[in-house]
This record gives C-alpha cells, structure tokens and sequence, in this order.
C-alpha cells in the first residue's frame, strides 16, 4: 500500500469514527422522541454522546460536526434534568439534531456502500503472506459490516496500529518472510498497550507446541493450524470485536433519601452503569415497565412500606422473578438481614456502603443474571432471541405501537433450498450459514429492532415506528446483500438466498399479525424464492 492510499484508508476511517459517534447521538434523540428511558437518564446519555462527538470532531478536523455537536450541547444546558425538555429547548434541540443529521448524511452520501441501518466498527487489521486470501477475507468481512484492512509489511502495520489501535490483528505467525516473524511482530506491537490488542494467529506451517506458548504469551487468543476456512476466522472476529457493543448495566434504585439516592446514582455512572432513581415505592411498577432494570436496589426500611415488601410485589411479576434484588440498609441484625433476604433478595449491603465494594457486587449479580437471562431467551447456535422471547417482545412492541399510535412491521425469513445446503456441504457448513444470517441480520438492522431465530432456518424480525414500505425496502437491501455474500466450504464457495415476508401491524392480536407475515413468506417461495413479499392488510 502506497503512502498516499495509506493516509486517505486512514482518513477516511477517523471520519467514520465520526459519523458513528454522530449515529449514537441521533439514537439517543430517537429514544428521547420516543420516551424509552427515564428523563434524566436520556438527558446524561445525549450529554455524554454529544460531547463525545465534538471531542472527537474536533480531533479530527470535522467542523460541522463539532459545531453541530457545540449546539446540541447549549440546548442540553438549557434542558432541566428531571422532566421532557420544553418547547423551546426541544425547538433548539431539534434544529441541532436537524443539523447533524444534514453533516452526516453528505458523509454517508460519500461513502458508498453504507446502507442507513449499517453499523460501523474500529478496524480489524490483517496481516497474511497470503495476499489473495488477505483480500478475500476482507470483502466478506465489508459484507458485515467490518472495516478490515490489510497490510504488506511490518512496518505499514505497525504504523497503522500507531494511529489507531485495532480491535483484533489476524496474523500469520510467518508475516515478514522468516520463521516467527509475525511473532515477534505483534510482541513489539503489544509493547505500546497497556491492554493488548487480541490477536487471531494462523500458521500453514508450525502448529508446535513451542510456537503455541510464544503465541499466547503476547495476546494470542485464537492459534489456527494448519490454514483456515475464512467462515471460521469471521465468527471468530465478530466474537474479538463484540466487547464494544456490551451494554452498561441497567440499574434501579430505590431509596427514599434523596441524599443517598443521588450519591448511589453518581457511584454508579461513574462505573459506567446506567443509573435510574426513585425515592417514592409507589413508582415501582412505572419504573419497571419504563427501565427495565437488570439490578435492583432497594432500601429496607422507608415510609409507607418496607423494601421486603417491594420486594414480593416485583417477585410476582413473571418477567422480573430472577432480576437481582440487593437491600441497602443500615440493619446490622444479621437476623434480619437473612429474614429480609428470605423474601426475595439476593444480596444485603450495610449502609454507609463502600463504593466499589458495591460496583463489585452489582457487577457479580449483573453478569450472572445476564448469562442466566441468555440461557432462558437466547438461541445457542446465534446468540438471537428464541421463538418465545421473540413472541413475547411482539406482544411489547405491539402495546407499544398502540400507546404512540406508530406504525410496526414484523417480518419472517426462510432460507431457501437449505436442505440441499446440508446435504452438500454437511451440517456444519449448513449451521455456519445460518450464524452468518444471523451476524449479517444483526449488523445491519438498527439497533431498535428485534431479531429472532424461530427455529430450524426461520428467522423472525420486529421493525418498530417502521412503515411498511420501508421495511420492504430495509429486508430487500439486505436479501440482494446477502446473496451475494460467497459462503465458504472448504475450497469451495456457494451463495444462499432467503424469502421474507412482511406484515405490518394493523391494530390485531400478536398471532394474527404472525400468520400473516407466514402466509407472505410462503407467497414468495410461491413466486419462485429469494424475494420480500409484503402482506395485504
Ligand atoms: P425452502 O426453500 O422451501 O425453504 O426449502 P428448504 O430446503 O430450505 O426447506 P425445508 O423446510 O424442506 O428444509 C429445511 C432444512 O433445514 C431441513 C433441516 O434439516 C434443516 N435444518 C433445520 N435446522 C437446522 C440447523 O440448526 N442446522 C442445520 N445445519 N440444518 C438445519
Ligand atoms: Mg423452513
Ligand atoms: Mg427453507
């Protein structure tokens, strides 16, 4: 790669560095409009994104970003935390959103591939002596959504981590023409980061376990020997580059000390946890349905009722009977606090109450509960929501549409011809083929819609505030996409196609709605597979 080229692939990647930023701030806006969160909650996150996003404009040279960001930023001043911006800041709010949205949409308009509903991420950066295989590797990756870029020498790598670490290195531990090359390589690469970058390492050559250790020891997470099916290195990559998009954990506190109630919303955002607050019990059941809280903390002892007692309420309710309870309470009895523990909690913390001792435990409960969460209403083979959770969000959405009066689309895919996928290539190769669906459903869908496998090679997606049309239009981009996606097998490649259809909402029960979109589907294998057919209402 020449010089030139180098500095343009760059710039252009810091741009884009931009452009999502401004993404997430229009997200947040999406979500203020659309009241999915609390109003100081909201409020923090568009602060916190918006300033992010002039950080980074300015960084890097961005003018009607950062001015557009600055604008936003006055009228978030201008916006009192504990309620919905009034008229005026939310006029002046919405001209600053108006504005982003201008500076990035030419940006999008420059670059062209990027579909609206794309979802950008930091590079992955590969470094193979095969250079045919390094580009091969790199078109499908662009498929899902990844940047990748690749590198001829040592020396253009290293430079290239130097401005801008990567989110994982593919690296051939040969890279550079001797023996351990690439090895030694990453070993003077690692040296600059405090956190290592995860390397991904292939040999075609030296699988022995002397070569494995040395791998290892500088961030190796992944050694593949002898060569590998591209297919295998993409799901690897997608799972190096995934911790960018964990969520903070959601957190509901309830105590009716307003002092307190503040102090435990500041620990907990500055360990980066999204924090809402109530000091009356009697807006528990809002908040629930509001915040859908993963923690919940609660105060022993307040006026009206008793924590143990707030407790048992949110126990009953089916959707909340494994969400971690933790009392907060100056009850020493230990009597007690196994009493209170017996009625639903988890975990018992003793006013006043060490900070990290407290993020210690919210962060033991939370990933519990998620892991236990995704066993319950996940796919194993995907990671996407199963039949059932997949059912039960549509009930959600539905009610929700109703309230705002909003259009919503629910979709059904089918791969077409997968039998015959299976019996080619095997099951295996079959399953990959539906992870690959599945990675590309997910990368380029917003992050609002609901994407579900519904069993076999079924999938289910939930398009909310989307009008029909749009959704076709959304589900046939990425049809075409996809079925240009070569699937590998080995040394062969093949291409997969699905058929969708669509229904929008029209004021029914959650099942009709399902039939409907099933009876489209089954219309566009009718009309010969590999198209979106919407339904008629
Ligand atoms: P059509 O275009 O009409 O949808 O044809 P098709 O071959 O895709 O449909 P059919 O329903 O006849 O076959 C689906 C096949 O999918 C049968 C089943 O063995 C396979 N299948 C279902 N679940 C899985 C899975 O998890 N992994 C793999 N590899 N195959 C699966
Ligand atoms: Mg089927
Ligand atoms: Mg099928």
């Amino acid at each position: 790669m020449s010089d030139a080229s180098q500095k343009e692939k760059l710039r252009q990647h810091f741009a884009r560095r931009v452009t999502t930023q401004a993404r997430v701030v229009l997200d947040t806006w999406q979500k203020i409009n659309s009241n999915s969160g609390s109003f100081p909650a909201l409020r923090e996150e568009l602060l916190g994104a918006s300033e992010k996003l002039v950080r980074y404009a300015q960084r890097f040279e961005m003018a009607d970003h950062a001015e557009a960001g600055n604008k936003i930023l006055t009228a978030v001043n201008n916006w009192s935390a504990d309620a919905a911006p009034n008229d005026a800041t939310e006029l002046q709010l919405q001209d600053a959103i108006d504005a982003l949205a201008r500076s990035t949409q030419r940006r999008t308009d420059q670059s062209d591939t990027e579909t609206p509903h794309q979802f950008r991420r930091t590079p992955v950066y590969i470094a193979l002596t095969n250079s045919e295989m390094a580009n091969r590797l790199i078109r499908q990756l662009e498929f899902f959504g990844f940047r990748a870029a690749a590198f001829d020498s040592a020396q253009e790598l290293s430079e290239a981590c130097a401005l801008h670490k990567p989110e994982t290195i593919l690296m051939d531990v040969n890279f550079g023409g001797g023996p351990n090359t690439g090895i030694a390589t990453i070993e003077r690469l690692q040296e600059r980061h405090d956190t290592p970058v995860p390397i991904i390492f292939m040999s075609d050559e030296d699988g022995t376990i002397e070569t494995r250790l040395r791998a290892s020891r500088c961030g190796g997470e992944e050694f593949f020997y002898p060569a590998v099916d591209p297919g295998q290195l993409i799901e690897k990559i997608e799972t190096y580059t995934h911790g960018n998009t964990v969520e903070p954990y959601r957190v509901l506190v309830l105590d009716d000390s307003r002092a307190q109630a503040k102090f435990m919303e500041t620990v907990l955002k500055k360990a980066g946890m999204t924090a809402h607050i109530i000091t009356d019990p009697m807006e528990i059941i809002h908040a629930l349905d509001t915040f859908s809280p993963e923690i919940i903390i609660l105060d022993m002892y307040m006026p009206g009722c008793t924590g143990m007692e707030i407790a048992r309420v949110i126990r009953q309710q089916d959707r909340f009977h494994s969400v971690p309870i933790i009392y907060l309470s100056g009850e020493e009895d230990v009597t007690k606090q196994l009493h209170a523990m017996s009625l639903g909690g988890d975990d018992f913390l003793t006013k006043p109450v060490d900070p990290k001792h407290l993020i210690a435990t919210l962060h033991n409960r939370g990933r519990r509960a998620r892991s236990l969460l995704a066993l319950m209403i996940r796919d194993s083979l995907t990671g996407l929501y199963n039949h059932t959770h997949t059912l039960y969000l549509l009930d959600q959405e539905i009610v929700r549409a109703r309230q705002k009066n909003q259009p919503l689309c629910f979709a059904m895919i089918d791969i077409d011809y997968f039998k015959k996928v299976n019996d080619t290539y095997g099951h295996p190769i079959g399953d990959r083929v539906i992870r690959s669906l599945s990675m590309f459903l997910k990368q380029r869908l917003r992050k609002t819609d609901h994407i579900g496998r519904f069993g076999g090679e079924e999938f289910a997606i939930i398009l909310p505030n989307t009008r029909p049309s749009d959704a076709r239009n959304v589900l046939n981009e990425i049809r075409e996409r996809f079925g240009e996606l070569q699937q590998p097998a080995g040394d062969r490649e093949f291409n997969v196609t699905f058929s969708c259809g669509v229904a929008s909402w029209d004021n029914e029960p959650s099942h009709t709605l399902c039939e409907r979109a099933d009876r489209a589907l089954y219309a566009s294998k009718d009309h010969g597979r590999n198209c979106v057919t919407l339904a008629d209402s």
